[in-house]
């Protein structure tokens, strides 16, 4: 060949090449949503022959939280926002364990928990064992912004709550008859039960096991924030001044924006020992894993059966949803149009 024509076929093939690349070229990944938020009301053992009417009454007012907080973020709102405005309406429904319709203590009290965290620059608040805090995942956002520390417990937070002017109300706000009777069924079978353990025996025919109806929401902003929060009563017959995961910055809530917002509902005391919600982002983050993976490492390799599962979202918009009971209360929304809540797999 003349070696005068070689650039030019040196140039032919090169232009093969990348038209042929060009043909095998995988389209780009799902675009990263503008805005993603993720929401649960705990998870166990939930009958699929939950009577109807108890059904769609939860996957309403999963609904109506997971709107709250979407079009928060849709109007350009904070992570921080949508995660306290959807966990303050769940507190007031008493079909969740947090706020009203919180279960019961030993001594037939409410003891309430929560937790949040912006996930911006780690800032954190969280309270433990307040009685008389109509919202607790408000007064958890005011230890966080008001204050220099990050958890004030029982007598301590209540102080705090006076200081800060918070809406108090007496015990029976949170009284359900619901609650009442999980905590007589568990007096009888000396048990530490979540929220909906034991309900086979009652009449109400609607949640098989026995956990279920903690809260908390996972958020990511239109500014790229990251925030999460989680509240809860407990367990139901939970002794003097025990403490779930819920408060507990790391187990039952975390975010950190070069990673995840996660929040955790299950057996609080195994969500403590594996450190969920931060083992989770620091899987992300330490090894680039994605959240789904990521989650499903610490879910399924971490916990053990039935322990429950765990709402986030990533950096990214990615949502997971995972849990090792048969059924989590949960819901997903995002700036493409995904509105979904579900009960079961
Ligand atoms: N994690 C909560 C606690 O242990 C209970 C739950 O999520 O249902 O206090």
């Amino acid at each position: 060949m003349n070696p005068i024509k070689w650039p030019l076929l040196v140039s032919l093939i090169f232009a093969l090449f990348i038209g042929g690349c060009d043909m095998d070229f995988e389209p780009d990944q799902e675009e990263v949503p503008e805005f993603a938020i993720a929401i649960h009301g705990g998870a166990g053992v939930i009958s699929r022959d939950i009577d109807p009417e108890i059904r769609d009454a939860y996957l309403e007012s999963l609904e109506n939280a997971l709107e709250i907080g979407r079009a928060i973020l849709d109007e350009g709102g904070t992570s921080l926002d949508a995660v306290e405005q959807v966990i303050r309406f769940m507190e007031d429904d008493p079909l969740f364990n947090a706020g009203r319709g919180a279960v019961m203590t030993n001594e037939g009290r409410h003891e309430l928990d929560a937790s949040i965290m912006d996930g911006s620059n780690l800032a954190t608040g969280a309270v433990a064992g307040v009685t008389t805090v109509k919202n607790p995942i408000s007064l958890a956002r005011m230890v966080m912004e008001n204050s220099r520390h990050v958890l004030f417990a029982t007598q301590g937070a209540e102080t705090f709550a006076d200081q800060m002017g918070v809406e108090r109300v007496d015990q029976e706000w949170f009284f359900t008859e619901r609650r009442y009777q999980q905590l007589q069924r568990a007096l009888e079978r000396d048990a530490v039960e979540r929220d909906h353990d034991g309900e086979e025996s009652s009449s109400l025919k609607y949640i098989d096991d026995r956990k279920m109806g903690t809260v908390g929401v996972a958020a990511l902003d239109r500014d790229g924030n990251l925030a999460a929060g989680t509240s809860t009563g407990g367990m139901t017959n939970k002794r003097f001044g025990r403490v779930g995961d819920s408060p507990i910055v790391g187990a039952g809530t975390y975010a950190d924006n070069n990673s995840c917002a996660v929040s955790s509902t299950g057996t609080g005391e195994e969500f403590i020992r594996n450190v969920v919600a931060y083992q989770i982002c620091a899987i992300m983050e330490y090894t680039g894993v994605g959240l789904q993976a990521a989650a499903e490492q610490v879910v399924f390799g971490k916990l053990q059966p039935n322990d429950g599962g765990i709402i986030a979202v990533s950096h990214t918009g990615e949502i997971a949803m995972v849990f090792n009971s048969p059924g989590m209360f949960r819901g997903a929304a995002n700036s493409f149009g995904r509105f979904e809540v579900a009960i079961w797999d």
